[in-house]
């Protein structure tokens, strides 16, 4: 066989094997353009190379006049394939200079079959047997060019300009590897091949056309690209299937992890409802994931809970916090549990929210532990205020005997007037309001006992501390008088409130000044005096302070202090710093003491100022 028969049909061979190959692929993936215009391509190549063969073995001017008409639809199909595979395939390239492209091939087509012979000849006058490498004899057409072979040429100009373009594009982008195989091979081989097609046609050499080898380059080339592109994608899916199967695996780790657990866990996704809940979740209801899933677990969260329930989870949920809460939810056996609930954010490794995760424990213990030490710390609030106010009893006794002296003497001076019988009814009328004046500021005095007394509940609000220091300066007033005692007050203005029980804040008030009393009862009377201070004491803490001048904290007190029952006084209970402690701890503040410079005890206690400052 020739070898010119050999070497046109391996090319063709090579290229149908290609074409078959991504047709095939694109029958997998029908969405994808690119393989089934990369094969009508390779196509077009092979009929071109099969057009070829047969001119160059074409035995008359009609015959070789025919092929080279009928060899425009192939090349028709191969231009136009290969425009839009660049295209779409690059992703780049103007759409109007495809469009030109194919417009400008589509009418060169249409005129192809005006003319005759075809769009390239207007006449082929007589063949010519060129002799080949190896003697092979190959048939060579002598004729007029067709002036209108030119329309065919610009479609080629056309093409190469759109080429280059999308290849510039494409390389900009960053897509480099692509530009250079595919739009550079296309560039280049689209050159050669029109090159060697209008010099035989235009008579300028005497050789067969071979443009068929030229577009085998640009096919193996697209070929090429394409194959690393199906390698790629093959080994993505291979990663895609290991992750896959990773995270099966650690999925299946979780739940195993999750359901082992000692506290109940859930999880919830981007869309607020519950997805998951682990086996102590569910054991500890006692009802079924189906339950419980969706919005079901809240049918056992306690109805007074589970309003404020959801209006934390929701909330938390918008602002993509975490957040805790607790509240009680029903046991399988009906019994509602406190349970402390902490619910995390959970985000996917590229930032994406996928819902909330969280775990909750049994915290009833800890809760009614809680709640008797409240009890407890009422019960002894209320002792100790009994106890301050027995000792308060004289300055109280004072204070009552103030407006109740008044009252006596007023009265009596009215009776006066009346025996006389000389009523002026001007001056009997301010006795009259003296005396309710005075009954005012007794029953006052009564009413304010009262609140100390009483037993109740702690009960916090908005307090700014400066108007609580002022209250007991004012309330202690005829105690410190009993005790020649000056109390003075030396107040930061503008302080920001603190959320607190005010009866309980004056109560650690008047604990530190009557011991400061206490401390001072061998100081020289001129030196008696208590400073009652209050001041910022950095971000949102406020420090309230009290100094007296007295004899001091001793050494072997320092330590215990704030113990219970622990006093130095002969009639001491070691109450009073104790409670003044338990208070101020349970206001989330803290408390300590020392000696001041200049003699006496220093005790501050901080408070934090409320959020909203
Ligand atoms: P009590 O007053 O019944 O002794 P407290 O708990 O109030 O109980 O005080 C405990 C002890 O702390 C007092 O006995 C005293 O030794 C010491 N202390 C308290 N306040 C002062 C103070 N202002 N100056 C010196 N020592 C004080």
């Amino acid at each position: 066989m020739s070898w010119i028969t050999v070497l046109w049909s391996m090319n063709a061979a090579a290229c149908l094997t290609l074409a078959a190959i991504y047709l095939l692929v694109w029958s997998k993936h029908r969405e994808d353009w690119v393989p089934l215009l990369f094969s009508f391509t390779a196509i077009s190549v092979a009929v071109i190379a099969g057009f070829e063969l047969a001119t160059m073995r074409s035995e008359t001017t009609e015959q070789f006049g025919t092929l080279m008409r009928w060899a425009h639809v192939p090349i028709w199909v191969l231009l136009v394939s290969l425009v839009w595979f660049v295209r779409f395939y690059l992703r780049a390239g103007r759409t109007w200079l495809a469009w030109s492209v194919c417009g400008v091939r589509s009418l060169a087509l249409f005129l192809n079959f005006l003319f005759s012979p075809n769009l390239n000849y207007r006449q082929i006058t007589s063949l010519q047997q060129v002799s080949w490498w190896g003697g092979e004899k190959v048939s060579v057409a002598i004729g007029v060019p067709n002036p209108w072979t030119l329309i065919a040429h610009l479609g080629l100009l056309l093409l190469l300009i759109f080429l280059i373009d999308a290849t510039v594009s494409a390389w900009r982008r960053g897509d480099r590897r692509r530009a250079l195989i595919v739009g550079g091979g296309a560039i280049f081989f689209v050159t050669m091949g029109s090159a060697q097609a209008l010099l035989v046609i235009w008579g300028v050499i005497r050789a067969p056309f071979f443009i068929s080898f030229p577009y085998l380059g640009i096919v193996v080339a697209m070929a090429y690209e394409l194959s690393s592109e199906v390698l790629r994608a093959a080994q993505i899916a291979g990663q895609l299937r290991s992750s896959e199967s990773a995270l099966r695996e650690s999925e299946a780790r979780f739940r195993t992890i999750a359901d082992s657990a000692p506290v109940l866990i859930w999880m919830s996704g981007t869309d607020k409802l519950c997805t998951f809940f682990n086996k102590g979740w569910l054991d500890f209801t006692g009802r079924a994931l189906e339950q419980e899933l969706g919005n079901g677990w809240a049918e056992g969260v306690h109805h007074d809970d589970l309003d404020r329930c959801l209006k934390v989870y929701a909330n938390s949920f918008d602002a993509r916090e975490p957040f805790t809460m607790e509240y009680c939810l029903r046991r399988s056996d009906g019994e509602y549990r406190w349970v402390l609930d902490i619910g995390t954010p959970r985000f996917a490794p590229d930032g994406a929210f996928l819902g909330y995760i969280g775990s909750c424990i049994d915290i009833t213990e800890r809760k009614l532990a809680e709640l008797d030490a409240q009890r407890h710390r009422t019960e002894l609030a209320h002792l100790s205020r009994v106890a301050l106010m027995g000792e308060m009893s004289a300055s109280i006794a004072h204070e009552l005997n103030q407006p109740l002296t008044g009252i006596v003497s007023n009265a009596g001076a009215g009776q006066r007037f009346i025996d006389r019988g000389d009523v002026d009814l001007q001056e009997l009328r301010a006795l009259l309001v003296d005396i309710s004046a005075d009954g005012r500021r007794a029953g006052e005095v009564v009413r304010g006992i009262r609140r100390m007394v009483k037993k109740e509940e702690t009960r916090r609000q908005s307090v700014d501390l400066n108007d609580v220091v002022m209250n007991v300066a004012h309330m202690i007033g005829p105690d410190a008088l009993l005790h020649s005692c000056k109390v003075t007050t030396s107040l930061k203005p503008n302080l920001p409130p603190v959320e607190a029980d005010p009866i309980q804040i004056q109560q650690v008030l008047i604990n530190l000044v009557v011991n400061g009393f206490d401390a001072m009862r061998d100081t020289p009377v001129q030196n008696r005096k208590i400073l009652m201070a209050t001041e910022r004491n950095g971000d949102g803490v406020i420090e309230v302070s009290i100094r007296d001048y007295g004899v001091g904290i001793p050494d072997e007190a320092r330590d215990r202090l704030f113990d219970r029952f622990f006093t130095t006084k002969r009639e001491g209970l070691g109450m009073g710093l104790a409670i003044v402690r338990s208070i101020v701890e349970a206001h989330h503040g803290t408390i300590a003491a020392e000696n001041a410079a200049g003699g006496g005890a220093r005790f501050h206690f901080t408070l934090p100022a409320s959020v909203t400052h």
